[in-house]
């Protein structure tokens, strides 16, 4: 009997386009493992919205493998020990994996590997980290250039089928029942929303890349538009490797013109935030320039602080598109790209809390919520990136909601004010404003303390 190939998955949820499970199956009877590894990541284990999505991620990878009369083996633990358990139990030849670039996958592929025979793979990527590099040969720290060099390497490498069979071994080794993982919420059950928002799974993801495709030639205005469905919702999609990006840009590359270059350039947003966390790997919990710890009121210090903190992540800060966005955020487990920098922003320099109590907010609360995605995005909106918006940029929530024509959006999150007209929507006259809360500050004082903070702090520094 041939030896058994592990495939060990982690974000890559999916059967097609998977160079691993392509591989293990020309090479013999197949077990699909996920090992749940809640130490691993340490602050940065898997938060509750992202959770809920594992749960049904993991359920629709079971039944498509059942239609192949195979199956994904559960367990719960320390990754390396777990799958160098498994390889002993079941003989396997090898464990084939993709590469992922989060600093404890990169230390528990390191670990694995010395070992077992792990057999690692690209392919959640456009191109993997460090494929492009300056003429010095260093990777890329800003994203312009890094984009240049990307593109000039597109289009990807074609996409892989699926498996056309997978062999079952003789015995499949014991499996966690998925239920009892308690992924899903229960007391209280708040996914109730989310769960009416997304479809889950790899044929969800398809289909909504069917759906939107035709719509991508309008991207480059529409995606700024929170009224709108104007971007594709790939994103958790992407994130759990429910599709691969080679297959969107084959799927929509053929469709020249402004709308789809704009889309070409964020999704490699998505590869320059995998390159940023591989040269700096604690930058989801350290600014990566120097001279802003001084400027952020922290919420432990401060009664009044914390509770602004809470106002905003409740959406109860009297500023509509930001309260909105927040709202969509609970309710949904997703936020609009415009509506994420105008809110993150706000906490950022209206409130002066540091964007690190924002991370992890998001963390928590995002079906996409990506370890390099989130902390690149927060540090841009921040100032305090390797590539960001200066820190002095401050965003004017009011007119970003005129501008984007966020009444839409603000009628449908915060149902409150849906009665208001347009002219009053964006920016409520206090007297129309009922029980919605009245601005926690306003927008030229919190313009102003900002600022004043910043020069102080760059003083002392
Ligand atoms: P589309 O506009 O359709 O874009 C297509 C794909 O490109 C997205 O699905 C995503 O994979 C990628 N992409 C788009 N914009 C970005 C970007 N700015 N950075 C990196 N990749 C991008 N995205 C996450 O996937 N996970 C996060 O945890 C996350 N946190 C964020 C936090 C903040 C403060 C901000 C400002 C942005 C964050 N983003 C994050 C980026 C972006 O907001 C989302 O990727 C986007 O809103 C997802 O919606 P979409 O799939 O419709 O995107």
């Amino acid at each position: 009997m041939t030896a058994p190939q592990i495939v060990w998955l982690r974000r890559d949820l999916r059967l097609a386009d998977h160079p691993a499970f392509h591989t293990a199956a020309q090479a013999g009877p197949v077990i699909p493992v996920y090992v749940l590894d809640d130490d691993a990541a340490g602050d940065h284990a898997i938060g509750g919205a992202a959770r809920w999505w594992l749960h049904h991620s993991l359920e629709s990878l079971s039944r498509s493998l059942a239609r192949r009369h195979s199956r994904i083996v559960l367990r719960r633990g320390d990754a390396v020990r777990e799958l160098a358990k498994l390889v002993e139990e079941t003989g396997a030849e090898a464990v084939h994996a993709l590469r992922h670039y989060e600093p404890w996958w990169r230390k528990a592929q390191g670990k694995l590997a010395q070992r077992i025979d792990l057999r690692l793979y690209d392919g959640n990527y456009l191109m993997p980290p460090g494929a492009v590099t300056t003429n010095g040969g260093d990777p890329y720290k800003i994203y312009t250039p890094f984009a240049k060099a990307v593109l000039d390497h597109m289009p990807p490498r074609e996409c892989l089928p699926e498996p056309d069979v997978l062999h079952s071994p003789d015995r499949w080794p014991d499996s966690d029942d998925l239920g009892e993982w308690e992924l899903l919420p229960t007391r209280p059950d708040w996914a109730g929303e989310i769960a009416a928002f997304w479809q889950v799974g790899e044929a969800a993801a398809h289909e909504r890349l069917e759906e939107w495709s035709g719509d991508v030639a309008r991207y480059a205005d529409a995606r700024n538009l929170p009224s709108q469905d104007g971007s594709s919702r790939l994103s958790p999609h992407l994130h759990w490797g429910e599709i691969s990006p080679a297959r969107v840009w084959h799927r929509l590359d053929g469709r020249r013109g402004e709308g789809w270059a704009t889309y070409a350039r964020e999704l490699i947003w998505r590869d320059y935030a995998q390159n940023v966390i591989c040269q700096f790997p604690g930058y989801a919990s350290e600014s990566y320039r120097d001279g802003y710890s001084g400027l952020w009121r922290n919420p432990h210090r401060g009664h009044l602080i914390a509770e602004e903190l809470q106002a905003w992540q409740r959406g109860r800060t009297g500023y509509p598109i930001v309260d909105a966005g927040m709202r969509q955020l609970w309710q949904t487990g997703w936020m609009h790209n415009r509506v994420r920098m105008v809110a993150a922003s706000f906490l950022v320099k209206h409130l002066l809390i540091d964007w690190r109590h924002g991370e992890g907010w998001f963390w928590d609360c995002l079906v996409d919520a990506d370890f390099a995605n989130n902390a690149v995005n927060w540090q841009w909106v921040a100032g305090t990136g390797v590539d960001s918006n200066m820190f002095v940029r401050i965003m004017a929530p009011l007119s970003q909601s005129e501008k984007f024509d966020a009444a839409g959006y603000i009628r449908e999150y915060v149902p409150e004010l849906a009665d208001l007209p347009d002219d009053q929507i964006h920016d409520p006259p206090d007297d129309c404003r009922g029980d919605y809360p009245v601005k926690i500050i306003g927008h030229r004082e919190a313009r102003e303390r900002a600022l004043s903070a910043y020069r102080a702090a760059k003083e002392e520094g």
